[in-house]
């Protein structure tokens, strides 16, 4: 293989199995992003038993082992689940847990633990993994921007291309590519920078006292963005949210655990029915959990546990259907905030200095050294003018493949080797992640794990259900395909 790079590389010695010829080519697969996902699959590929040597390259452009959601960042943003559920591996589900008491002896499995000790947790748990593999299975880690990826010519493997020139050659590559950006608001393209912000996680918010800002999405990115731009103004900036619905993310609460009386199969029999009678399955849940003392979050974790059956056995169209009406409920119900992250932010609201609307973004257009924002409340037949001094985008990734800027994905878009959903939800995949090209192929060699595998299961942004298709993966690609684990919230 072609790699000459002056970034750091780490192996773990010669890559053949005790007893077996040095000479015994390894098998090359290369992860493209580490973020959690690709971290994840590399950790269990260097713990699983390997029969063959085994090349296992990790390429990130940024940070290894951090992602989007656990960099360093300016303000100690919290994790928002709690420790008890976040470890990497569903084989140690304490593992995070026990890393973060090594810093914080207090802490316990119910605490919301800030994001950026997760980024480092992952990154210990990366190097434990690659320092206690077997000499034949190696980690190289490489700096890098994957641009493309075609067929070799002759011989049967792939070729990576990085935007620094470099190339090399897999026999299998593992695309983790993670959270895209958001997806731009209408008129945004004639904005300056420090009037709009395109993505919230590329800088600290910079609120200034006595500006207006308004931030666009009411989820958990709001919440944080909010929070951390009144701190940035010292509470002398006036905050105006909005979203679809105007809806806030619940907050997490831990309550008694109470058998519920219907589960499963009450709720496959209505999703095989449509949407509103799987809402009414859920909600009567819920109401009695509620009824015996328990709380409608146990609701949400069974359903979440059952989401990829469910979600499988809607029709397309109940699945639009879902889309459009029941999608903002139940991303509130099931998305929610740590408890000191809501009380905090019902804290600004009560104060005046955080106001949420329920409505949709028509235009944005710029006004001076301000932006003029035309907006339509819920409902309302004329729409409405705002003037701000920044619009800050929170609607949170944009999963839409048919939107990606970026150039490895579209370039897969354009050759058919990748094929967007239609709901646009991600690509297409089969049951391990292998990607299905446009003329239906299984790929034996391309494979996907993260949040883009929504057309398949629904639920694939946060850790409990990611790490279960990334052990998957790692099981299928060490050829241990029969180990399918299910994808269960702990
Ligand atoms: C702000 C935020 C907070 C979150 N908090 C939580 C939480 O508390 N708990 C939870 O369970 N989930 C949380 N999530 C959900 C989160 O999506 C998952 O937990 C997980 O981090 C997703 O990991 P990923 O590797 O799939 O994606 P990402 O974290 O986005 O990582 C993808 C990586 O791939 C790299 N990459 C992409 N394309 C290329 C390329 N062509 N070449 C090289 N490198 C490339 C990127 O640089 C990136 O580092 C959060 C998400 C966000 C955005």
């Amino acid at each position: 293989m072609d790699v000459h790079t002056g970034s750091r590389t780490f192996s773990t010695g010669a890559a053949h199995p005790p007893g077996e010829s040095p000479a015994s080519p390894a098998r090359t697969i290369v992860i493209v992003g580490a973020g959690f996902s690709g971290t994840a699959v590399a950790m269990n590929l260097l713990r699983l038993p390997q029969a063959q040597p085994l090349r296992v390259v990790l390429i990130e452009r940024e940070v290894m082992a951090r992602g989007t959601a656990y960099g360093r960042q300016h303000r100690a943003y919290l994790l928002n689940v709690p420790a008890g559920r976040m470890s990497a591996s569903s084989a140690d589900p304490l593992e995070f847990l026990a890393f973060a008491q090594r810093r914080h002896p207090d802490a316990t499995a119910a605490d919301f633990l800030p994001r950026e000790l997760y980024g480092e947790y992952l990154e210990s748990a990366l190097a434990c993994a690659a320092q206690a593999a077997p000499p034949h299975v190696q980690l190289e880690r490489i700096r890098g921007h994957v641009i493309a990826i075609e067929r070799e010519h002759r011989g049967a493997g792939l070729r990576l291309h990085l935007e620094n020139g470099l190339r090399l050659t897999a026999d299998t590559i593992v695309l983790a590519l993670g959270n895209p950006a958001p997806k731009p608001l209408p008129g945004s393209e004639r904005l300056p920078q420090p009037r709009y912000v395109a993505d919230p996680w590329r800088a600290p918010p910079q609120f200034r006292a006595g500006e207006t800002v308004l931030l666009v999405g009411t989820g958990l990115t709001m919440a944080d963005i909010a929070l951390a731009g009144d701190a940035a103004a010292q509470g002398r900036a006036t905050i105006h949210a909005i979203s679809r619905h105007g809806l806030i993310p619940a907050p997490q609460r831990e309550a008694r655990q109470v058998e519920p009386r219907s589960g499963a199969a009450t709720l496959a029999r209505a999703a095989a029915v449509s949407v509103r009678r799987l809402v009414r399955a859920v909600r009567s849940l819920a109401e009695d959990i509620e009824v015996r003392g328990g709380d409608w979050r146990e609701a949400v974790t069974l359903v979440r546990n059952l989401v990829p059956a469910l979600w499988q056995s809607l029709p397309a169209a109940e699945r639009r259907r879902f889309l459009r009406h029941v999608r903002g409920y139940w991303e509130v119900h099931r998305h929610r905030l740590p408890e000191r992250t809501w009380a905090a932010l019902s804290e600004l609201w009560r104060a005046g200095r955080l106001h949420v609307h329920a409505g949709r973004i028509e235009r944005l257009e710029p006004a001076d050294r301000q932006v003029r924002v035309r907006w339509r409340a819920r409902g309302a037949r004329s729409a409405k003018t705002l003037l701000v001094d920044r619009v800050i985008n929170c609607t949170g990734p944009d999963y839409d493949a048919r939107h990606s800027r970026e150039r490895l994905l579209r370039s897969l878009l354009a050759q058919g080797v990748a094929v967007a959903d239609p709901l646009g939800l991600g690509i297409r995949t089969d049951e391990r992640g292998a990607l299905i090209d446009a003329s239906g192929r299984v790929s034996g060699r391309l494979y996907y794990v993260g949040p883009m595998l929504r057309p398949r299961y629904w639920e694939t942004t946060a850790v409990p259900e990611l790490r279960v298709h990334a052990e998957r993966l790692a099981w299928h690609l060490a050829g241990d395909a029969g180990s399918g684990a299910h994808v269960r919230v702990a």
